[in-house]
């Protein structure tokens, strides 16, 4: 704005920032709404064992058609969630909403499936809410164990309070629960959170796994990240699979899961259930 008015035309660049603040405070008016309405949906894509090629799991995925905007991206609408608060509670409508999908399934199917669900955890949850009691209220509300979900946090989380952030992963381990760091490598987080703190399962951010056919640079952060996670003892999974060239490639490096549009986009709760029977059965 400076540089256009000393340019001498600030009209050209005001307004479009006037309406980016104007969309920005009426999604969050009506996410508020949305939220209250229980009009977000949760999507649930899968997670495919790399070695077997079945569905281990799924991540859950926060979906929002507006009813005059049309569907809006989360990365659009969980950055105003976490700016105005109203991500805690968004999350825990999506924690216990997945928690309610796997007990459903299971019971749809009349056994315990052997999958797990991931939930999304902001940095912002992490530092104001009471994680560990939302996800023991999840649990005994859906009756599932804790050993079928995953966390998925970021290395945002970490960074702001560490110590906040040790309590908060150890406490999800005493619920049994899996801890993932998402988004691997793309945040400011130390090597040595990892060995401090109870990390289960890196995923590896999709700008590397996309990257890997043209850039044998990020081959290179792959292969690396692979091999600290083997050495750590955790599992890893690659998100944004989109070719098989690159579920084999990631397949013969070692990596254990992944989750990519070559697989499967997210699914709405039936025909995620219907994704798993097809490929797991038959
Ligand atoms: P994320 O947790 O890293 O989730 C993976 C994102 O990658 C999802 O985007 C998924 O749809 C997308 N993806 C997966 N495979 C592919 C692929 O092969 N190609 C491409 N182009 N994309 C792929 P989505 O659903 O748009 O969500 C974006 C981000 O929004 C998520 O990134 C997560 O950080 C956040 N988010 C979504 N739902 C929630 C939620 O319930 N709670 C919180 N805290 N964050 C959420
Ligand atoms: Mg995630
Ligand atoms: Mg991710
Ligand atoms: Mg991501």
């Amino acid at each position: 704005v400076k540089q256009a008015k000393q340019a001498g035309k600030p009209q050209v660049y005001e307004p479009r920032e006037a309406s980016a603040a104007r969309r920005r405070f009426s999604i969050e008016t009506e996410l508020r709404r949305a939220l209250d309405k229980d009009q977000l949906r949760l999507f649930y894509q899968p997670l495919i064992d790399l070695k077997t090629g079945k569905v281990s799991g799924f991540e859950a995925l926060a979906r929002w058609t507006h009813e005059d905007r049309g569907e809006i991206s989360p990365n659009e609408f969980i950055p105003v969630a976490e700016e105005s608060g109203l991500i805690l509670q968004l999350g825990r409508w999506a924690m216990h909403k997945a928690s309610q999908t796997l007990a459903d399934w299971d019971s749809k199917i009349g056994q315990q499936l052997p999958l797990y669900v991931g939930v999304n955890l902001s940095a912002i949850q992490v530092a104001r809410d009471d994680i560990a009691g939302m996800v023991s209220s999840a649990l005994k509300s859906s009756g599932i164990s804790g050993d079928r979900l995953t966390l998925e946090l970021t290395e945002s989380s970490i960074v702001q309070d560490p110590g906040r952030a040790t309590r908060v992963f150890d406490a999800l381990k005493a619920l049994d629960a899996t801890v993932a760091m998402d988004d691997f490598g793309t945040g400011y987080s130390s090597l040595a959170y990892l060995q401090r703190l109870p990390i289960d399962v890196l995923k590896i951010d999709r700008s590397f796994v996309s990257g890997m056919m043209v850039d044998p640079d990020s081959v290179a952060i792959v292969r690396a990240v692979l091999s600290l996670a083997d050495a750590l003892g955790m599992s890893t999974t690659a998100e944004g699979i989109e070719t098989v060239e690159l579920a084999t490639t990631l397949a013969a490096l070692g990596c254990s899961s992944g989750q990519g549009y070559y697989f499967a986009k997210p699914l709405e709760a039936e025909a995620a259930l219907e994704y798993w029977a097809s490929r797991n059965r038959g």
